[in-house]
């Protein structure tokens, strides 16, 4: 039996979705796409990976859709990604988990974090940040390769600061990486466990981010609070992701420290990458499973091509 529909926001009385549950020790999974384009074989084996360890392993398997960004997420997305998993042969819990029908408790995460003086709003635009680095040579890159923010915003003065917000300037809300890591004092490391193997401990390394953004100028979260927040709410114990996310982890966990969180275990899983060994992605046109679909391609033959028995 796969999952049908989800339940229509706003219908009834809406029970929290996914919560944690007190005294159920299963292992939680979670699958987290965004509603940003169509998926791809490279979300089915995710979807799949974690879909197959919880059915292994006793476990729940949930489904969350990280839609926080609303200019780029879309409802008919969000419907396909339900058809597609559905048509994989996925069964996940409801009510599904849908982030930006939580905005208020990331902005209190980002607001814990802003009280205790660990984040300082930027005005900056890309565009100023990059003006700022592209005349230095070998600027220090952050793991996707974005420029490390050069502190402009930090050392602003207090009445700029005030001055710029109290005109209504947007700013986004960076972690003042040094202080938070300071202030998280110790050593963090994650439990990345493999298969059939032991776990083994990764130390973390948020630094290498720089001063991230947390809270958008457009939104008042950003992925990485959103992510933590709801692992810890929804009980994950085990995050199965790629391995592009593997250098965030090391943020996530600084912002668990932070803000209290439990750490759930990780498992970065391989990419899948197209003959050209280009990741696949929504970037890169990678096929569509809809798309596959509609040439024939059967759920059987996903499965199978992606190492899974059927
Ligand atoms: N929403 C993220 C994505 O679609 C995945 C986040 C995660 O698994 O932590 O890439």
């Amino acid at each position: 039996m796969t999952s049908s529909a989800p339940s229509a926001p706003g219908a009834g009385a809406k029970p929290e979705p996914q919560a944690k549950r007190e005294g159920d020790h299963r292992p939680v999974f979670r699958f987290a796409p965004s509603p940003n384009g169509h998926l791809h074989i490279g979300h089915a084996y995710s979807a799949l990976r974690n879909a197959d360890m919880a059915r292994q392993r006793d476990g729940r398997f949930l489904l969350r859709l990280e839609d926080i960004d609303l200019d780029r997420c879309r409802p008919e997305f969000e419907q396909a990604i339900f058809e597609d998993l559905d048509w994989l042969g996925l069964a996940w819990e409801q009510p599904v988990l849908r982030q930006s029908e939580h905005f208020s408790l990331y902005a209190s995460a980002v607001e814990r974090l802003q009280d205790r003086g660990l984040l300082y709003p930027c005005f900056c635009s890309r565009l100023e940040i990059s003006r700022v680095v592209s005349g230095v040579r070998d600027w220090p890159r952050d793991p996707d390769g974005g420029p490390i923010y050069p502190g402009t915003c930090r050392h602003l003065p207090l009445e700029e600061r005030e001055r710029r917000l109290a005109s209504g300037q947007h700013a986004a809300l960076r972690l003042d990486m040094g202080q938070a890591v300071s202030e998280a004092g110790m050593l963090l490391a994650w439990c990345e466990f493999g298969e059939g193997e032991e776990g083994r401990d990764v130390r973390a390394e948020p630094q290498l981010w720089g001063d991230a953004v947390l809270a958008r100028k457009d939104i008042p979260t950003s992925y990485h609070i959103s992510v933590v927040v709801d692992d810890a709410r929804q009980g994950i114990t085990d995050v199965v992701r790629g391995k592009d996310l593997f250098d965030a982890t090391s943020l996530h966990r600084l912002l668990q420290a932070l803000l209290d969180l439990p750490a759930p275990r990780y498992r970065h899983h391989d990419l899948l990458r197209d003959a050209t060994g280009q990741k696949l992605s929504k970037s890169t046109r990678a096929k569509s499973l809809r798309s596959l679909r509609a040439e024939g391609v059967t759920a059987q033959d996903v499965r199978r091509r992606l190492g899974f028995s059927s």
